[in-house]
């Protein structure tokens, strides 16, 4: 779907002609493309007195060939936990301050913090809160395609950061700003190979037929992984075309049908014998204020974005078919965090997404599997590009990004999710929305 507008600007006389107007700037992004180095320049690593992540974060960047030296930079990090007090909170500003200008285009700033509720004090949460502060504004205030993210770790898990770490600086995260995650001290493995690591993995993808789904199929097969990919049987010869290209499997079904979580069980357990990846992305708009929305329009959308999630996931757990390490994953919408005009059957679905994620994330911590789930924003689709214009327009540039998300901004982050190596990072939603001010 083209935004004539971001191509409009970032030709020669568009640019001119938006800078003199003052209108939206969409800088081009930097996205990830194989074989790219990991940040195309240095990260500057510093640290407020007394904390735990730089050295170990510096090792990571040193064995990954990036260099710390040079007067401008690719990325900024900040390693904010030993800031235990409100006052300690100066060494944000004694370290952004000189380093805000020596950011190149679509730079990465990282701040590093402890969670508030593993925090020792009163007074060591409210400091760590507080960074949520700077870390949002700075996504909103650098522009040029920089990314802003708090990443708070929990005391013990200084080593289960470097998957997300690396996806953060790459040209992976291009999209996802403004974030706050959090890393835990779960088991987790490191791939021998980091292009491709997925490698032996099998994973299911849901609605893979187009759009954001065949994005999802796409990253994770360049991953490594064996992708079956499922969609209706109405959508069939795309769903072909999907697996064909990725040498995965195609598998039509209706996720809603009676039998569809015993037979897709069976299915995987015959075919594969077990699922280390799941993501449930399949997922349907029926819009219309609730004064004037039928039953069939709320009951068909909870059914195919939530419930029948929750009857696959129980199936494919009670048969086992999910081992330790597993990555559930599932799409959820910043409409399920803002709500939406005409969506209360679309936004109910998707907050309940959010919900699943924060309610099983502790129930499958003893058996190793992490749920986790995206929030995309404003992503150039099918679904969107039906919109009305001015909608449309309103939600491509009401974001730090000025422009929609592509699908595969979705995908590589279900595919950081999936990683072997981001065992620690569970109960997360991670919005793909180039910080939208909706549901901010
Ligand atoms: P899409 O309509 O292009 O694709 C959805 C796919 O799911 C289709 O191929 C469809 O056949 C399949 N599907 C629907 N019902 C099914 C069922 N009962 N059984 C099996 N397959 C079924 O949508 P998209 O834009 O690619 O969105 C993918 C996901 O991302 C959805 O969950 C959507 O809600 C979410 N999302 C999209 C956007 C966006 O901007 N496009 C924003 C936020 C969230």
């Amino acid at each position: 779907m083209s935004d004539r507008y971001a191509t409009f600007a970032n030709s020669g006389p568009g640019r001119a002609l938006v800078k003199r107007l003052g209108l939206p700037a969409p800088p081009s992004l930097r996205r990830h493309r194989p074989g790219d180095p990991l940040v195309p320049g240095p990260v500057l690593v510093e640290a407020a007195a007394g904390g735990r992540l730089h050295e170990p974060v510096r090792a990571i960047l040193k064995a990954a060939g990036v260099s710390d030296a040079g007067e401008r930079y690719s990325g900024l990090i900040f390693d904010a936990t030993g800031i235990t007090d409100s006052t300690d909170l100066k060494s944000l500003y004694d370290f952004f301050h000189p380093n805000a200008r020596a950011l190149l285009p679509s730079g990465r700033v990282i701040v590093l913090g402890t969670p508030p509720e593993a925090c020792e004090s009163p007074r060591e949460a409210t400091a760590q809160r507080a960074l949520e502060g700077l870390t949002r504004s700075i996504g909103k205030e650098f522009g040029r395609g920089t990314t802003a993210q708090l990443v708070y770790v929990t005391p013990g898990a200084e080593g289960a950061t470097e998957s997300t770490l690396r996806f953060l600086l790459s040209g992976r995260s291009a999209y996802v700003s403004g974030q706050v995650i959090r890393i835990g001290p779960s088991a987790f493995t490191m791939p021998a190979d980091w292009d491709r690591p997925l490698d032996g993995k099998v994973a299911l993808v849901t609605g893979a037929a187009r759009g954001i789904g065949a994005a999802i199929a796409r990253v994770l097969a360049r991953d490594g992984a064996q992708v079956v990919a499922l969609d209706m049987p109405a959508a069939g010869d795309a769903l072909a075309d999907v697996a064909n290209d990725i040498r995965g499997t195609a598998y039509q079904l209706d996720l809603t049908a009676a039998d569809a979580p015993g037979r897709l069980a069976d299915h995987i357990a015959d075919r594969h014998g077990r699922l280390d990846i799941v993501v449930h992305n399949a997922g349907i708009t029926r819009d219309k204020t609730i004064a004037r929305m039928d039953a069939d329009r709320w009951d068909s959308v909870l059914d195919v974005n939530l419930s029948s999630q929750e009857r696959i996931n129980d199936v494919l757990l009670a048969r086992d078919l999910i081992p330790h390490g597993g990555r559930l994953v599932g799409v959820a919408s910043i409409a399920g965090i803002a709500g939406n005009r005409g969506q209360t059957n679309y936004a109910t679905s998707k907050a309940g997404v959010i919900g699943l994620v924060e309610s099983m994330a502790p129930v499958l911590i003893d058996r190793e599997i992490t749920i986790n789930a995206v929030a995309p924003g404003f992503i150039e689709t099918r679904m969107t590009a039906k919109m009305p214009v001015m909608l449309r327009e309103a939600g491509r540039r009401m974001n730090s990004m000025s422009q929609g998300g592509l699908p595969v901004d979705v995908a590589e982050t279900i595919a950081w999710f999936a990683s072997p190596a981001s065992g620690g990072v569970t109960g997360n939603v991670v919005r793909v929305c180039g910080q939208s001010l909706l549901g901010a």
